[in-house]
């Protein structure tokens, strides 16, 4: 007989796994039956119920492991049920065991039943194997169960009955792989999945005709699912991406750079005529110069300068000139000068040579002007002026010019003699000893010594004396001159320095001075004092407006660091206790100051009470007493049922001792792995409402919270969320969670928004981004943001838009609000006010809270496209009328009779104003709110 194993193997990985026709089969038979469609098929059966003392194994042959480290097994039996059975006694059985043993040997024939390592204990669900007189029908069960951390070879399995009825039918053994895929150009293999719910890191290889951007990676899930891409590969020049693969470019279309996204059409006068081509060609008479981008034009070189003009100045000629019509398409336009010195005889010219120079240059001139100087008096000379641009030295045809012809001359000028008083001056002089034509007229310029850049004044005359008057007495002044002939002006002669005569004490000019500037003086004095006054005055409307945010800002949150004596805000916000009224009890944690222990305090006529406290460990500084009180001196400003209770400090006698409100469940993230999927969606979502309350009350306070995080929120026994954690130095010196940023601080990166991690910006937007984290850690039980991913890794992927994919059967409406809260712009984000209406409207509506199911095909999208959209167009609209069916929707049916005898019967009832209810100032107002209301009293007291 053999057993048939289904060898139907899930996508995609499979095992080659079958049970041997040599299995160890005492009691098991291998029959034939009929299925529920009447074809036939083979089972395994034991079915010894009328004996005790059963012991039936059946074994598979040796499956190979494959390189899987998680196997699933999928076993389909039928089990009868022993009531069914007429007669069985009570030994009879109703499930069986499953077992496996790891091991390299492919033909062990024999396994002792003691090195078996049980799997699970199989019962079938509801549908028992019926039996009708004369009509057998079969109902199969499906369970599933996996293995994981496997490391030998392969693995035997075994199945033990102890007394039941069954017919095992098939046995189906695989594994899970993430599958091959492409994502940013970067291929990666089917990779098997790892063990338990460790991530897999690969490594992607970039796709033909790609190069990598930067290294592809991707972590591949338990589930088989693929996260957090980081790199990607880009197509090579020539080729562009289209749906995952690099696509050549067509011809008249190019790509010049890895990094250029598309092919872009060929410039103007260029050309491609070949697939994948990174440059198009430039037509004929057009060029590309090395450093033009190869997105650029193909140009030309410039047609030549036009309007040439000179003016000479004896021997020094300026030439200036139009830019060319045509400037090839370019903007580099430069210019050079040639110079030619042309002999009067027979018109020859040759090269200047070295003696002449220019100003500024003689090539690669800007400007369309340039000066010649140190030209040979009286001679002809020749310039010719070229235009270039970056292509000229690419162009075999000539450089496009313009010519100009020029004789050179000189007249000098000599200042003869000079007569002064105290506001004039005046010159006389000599004319050049051999000008070069007639003498047109001559041109005084003088300035104040040393002021000439900002002024100085130019005079002419036909005549060589000239008085220069209206000048200031006392005073230095430059005066030069020249001449000019029809050939141009010569140069100037000498610089002559003359000082005006002084004024006379008396004079009245000199007085009148005197009064304008004592009168000056008080204007300018008065001035000062009329904009000091202004001025004053203006600070004093801009403290005047920056007082209402300061007092409000005094009557909200104050910083303990503020106090110039730490001791005298503890004794402003924190009451002192007796020690004697304290009776610790026992250790519960470690806190960064010391021990935290749980115990009870008695103040005088007040009842006994839980309480944590927290102790300062003997020898410790100033500074650290000061650290330990102020999360004290900070807590005991806060008055709300989401914020953890100062009861009071011991300062006066040691240990110092801060005493809050008893949590009897400890913090959340420790709270929710205990209790892995123990709650509803609904519970789930009251806690995060009391958290975002309470971070609600903070934010409106003015606190920055810094460290939000599921570890430091306490829970009491009614489910009550807390937040804790405050103080000062300990702002995260005391997270193990927080890690040391390129600036220096430390941060819990996991927790922490962009801005926060870049530049330190923590405002309550920052602690949204944490808050939303928290959700997430909520509705995943405590598991691991970004699970083992590296601190950089989730720095990068937060920078490349990835974000955290909704946890299993996390409702749509509560992801999309984690979504919100990781909005790169701080702006963009929901204030805590809205995300406690959001999820107050989850908790009226519970259809809302309807899980997104997730498949692997969701998390790529999450990948792709890390904002998925927001509604839910699958959720059915649902309506209730009554309390009890509404409790019912929520999963909390079990609350019926405390809401009955509080008066709840119907939604109607819930409306009425006469029912106590202190949380009305709540903005509720749909029909269920007060129901809703009450809800949360109950749930939270
Ligand atoms: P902390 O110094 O605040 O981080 O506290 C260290 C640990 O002591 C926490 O993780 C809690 O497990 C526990 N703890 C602190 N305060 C309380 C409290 N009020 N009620 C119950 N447990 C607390």
């Amino acid at each position: 007989m053999t057993l048939c194993l289904s060898r139907t193997v899930s996508y995609p990985g499979q095992l080659g796994a079958a049970l041997s026709s040599r299995s160890a089969v005492d009691s098991w038979e291998e029959i034939s039956v009929m299925d529920e469609r009447n074809i036939p098929m083979r089972t395994y059966q034991v079915c010894n119920v009328m004996e005790a003392y059963q012991n039936n194994w059946l074994r598979t042959r040796h499956i190979a492991r494959d390189g899987a480290q998680r196997v699933y097994i999928e076993i389909k039996f039928t089990l009868r049920d022993c009531n069914s059975l007429p007669g069985v006694p009570g030994t009879c059985k109703e499930t069986f065991n499953m077992f496996y043993y790891e091991s390299n040997n492919v033909n062990q024939w024999y396994i002792k039943e003691s090195n078996y390592i049980k799997i699970d204990t199989i019962a079938a669900d509801e549908s028992f194997t019926q039996v009708d007189v004369g009509d057998r029908v079969m109902k199969l069960n499906t369970e599933v169960r996996d293995i994981s951390n496997l490391s030998k070879k392969g693995f035997y399995l075994a199945f033990q009955d102890l007394g039941a009825c069954i017919a095992l039918v098939s046995v189906r053994v695989f594994y899970k792989k993430c599958p091959l895929t492409v994502l940013n150009l970067a291929q990666f293999p089917d990779t098997v999945t790892g063990g338990d719910s460790a991530l897999v890191e690969v490594r992607g290889v970039c796709v033909n005709a790609s190069e990598e951007f930067e290294a592809p990676r991707m972590y591949c899930s338990a589930d088989g699912g693929w996260l957090v891409p980081i790199g990607r590969c880009v197509c090579q020049p020539g080729y562009e991406e289209q749906m995952d693969v690099c696509q050549p470019c067509k011809p008249g279309f190019y790509k010049a750079s890895a990094a250029d996204a598309y092919c872009a059409k060929c410039p103007p006068h260029s050309s491609s005529h070949l697939e994948r081509a990174s440059e198009c060609v430039c037509e004929k008479g057009f060029h590309r110069a090395e450093t033009d981008p190869r997105s650029m034009s193909c140009t030309r070189p410039p047609s030549a300068p036009e309007n040439a003009i000179s003016t000479v100045n004896e021997t020094c000629v300026t030439l200036e000139w139009s830019p060319p019509r045509d400037t090839g398409g370019r903007g580099d336009i430069t210019y050079s000068i040639h110079c030619r010195k042309c002999s009067g005889e027979n018109g020859k010219c040759s090269s200047c040579g070295s003696g002449v120079h220019f100003v500024p240059r003689q090539f690669g001139l800007s400007a369309a002007m340039v000066m010649v100087t140190d030209l040979q008096p009286h001679s002809n000379y020749s310039f010719t002026i070229e235009s270039l641009n970056g292509v000229s030295d690419l162009s075999p045809s000539p450089r496009a010019a313009v010519m100009v012809n020029v004789t050179t001359s000189q007249t000098v000028s000599v200042v003869l003699k000079e007569r002064r008083s105290k506001d004039s001056v005046t010159l006389a002089w000599q004319g050049p000893d051999r000008p070069s034509g007639a003498i047109v007229e001559y041109e005084v310029i003088y300035y104040e010594k040393n002021q000439r850049e900002q002024n100085y004044t130019v005079l002419k005359t036909r005549s060589n004396v000239m008085t220069v008057d209206g000048l200031k007495p006392g005073t230095t002044y430059v005066f030069r001159v020249r001449a000019r002939t029809p050939g141009g002006y010569g140069s100037y002669g000498g610089e002559i320095e003359l000082e005006t005569n002084m004024l006379a004490i008396g004079d009245p000019n000199q007085s009148t001075i005197l009064a304008v500037s004592i009168a000056g003086g008080i204007i300018l004095l008065i001035f000062l004092v009329a904009c000091f006054v202004v001025s004053g005055r203006h600070c004093g409307y801009i403290k005047a407006k920056q007082d209402p945010d300061e007092e409000k800002m005094h009557k909200t949150y104050i910083d303990p660091h503020t106090y110039e004596d730490p001791n005298k805000a503890v004794r402003d916000f924190a009451k002192e206790i007796e020690a004697s009224s304290i009776r610790i009890e026992r250790v519960i944690g470690a806190g960064e100051f010391g021990e935290v222990c749980s115990g009870r305090l008695r103040l005088q006529g007040k009842r006994e009470i839980y309480v944590a406290i927290k102790s300062l460990k003997a020898g410790y500084s100033d500074k650290q007493r000061r650290d330990f009180l102020s999360e004290a001196s900070i807590m005991g400003q806060f008055d709300h049922p989401n914020i953890i209770r100062l009861e009071g400090v011991v300062t006066r006698c040691k240990p110092v001792m801060i005493i809050t409100e008893f949590m009897e469940n400890g913090s959340l993230d420790t709270f929710l792995k205990k209790h892995d999927g123990q709650f509803t969606v609904i519970q789930l979502v009251g806690m995060l409402r009391g958290i975002a309350s309470g971070m609600k009350y903070l934010s409106d306070m003015g606190y920055v919270h810094r460290d939000l995080a599921a570890r430091n929120i306490l829970v009491n026994s009614n489910l009550v969320c807390k937040v804790s954690d405050f103080g000062l130095s300990r702002v995260l010196e005391d997270d193990p969670e927080a890690a040391y940023t390129t600036r220096g601080g430390k941060i819990p990166i996991r927790w922490t928004s962009p801005e926060a991690i870049a530049y330190r910006k923590f405002t309550s937007a920052s602690d949204v981004w944490s808050y939303g984290i928290v959700m997430w850690e909520v509705v995943s039980y405590g598991e691991r943001p970004y699970w083992e991913m590296s601190n950089q890794d989730v720095i990068k992927a937060i920078d490349e838009g990835y974000r955290l994919p909704a946890p299993m059967d996390c409702p749509v409406v509560l992801h999309q609000l984690m979504l919100d809260c990781w909005e790169n712009g701080r702006s963009e984000r929901p204030k805590f006010d809205q995300i406690v209406s959001t999820l107050d409207g989850l908790i009226r509506n519970p259809t809302k809270s309807k899980p997104c199911i997730q498949t692997h095909t969701d998390q790529s999208r999450d990948i792709r496209n890390p904002l998925p959209s927001r509604e839910d167009p699958t959720t059915p609209e649902f309506t209730v009328s009554t309390v009890e069916e509404w409790l019912e929707a929520i999963k909390m049916g079990q609350y019926k009779d405390n809401f009955s005898s509080a008066g709840y019967v119907t939604l109607d009832s819930c409306n009425q104003p006469n029912l106590s209810n202190p949380l009305v100032n709540e903005p509720i107002s749909s029909m269920r709110a007060q129901c809703f209301t009450y809800f949360l009293i109950f749930f939270a007291s």
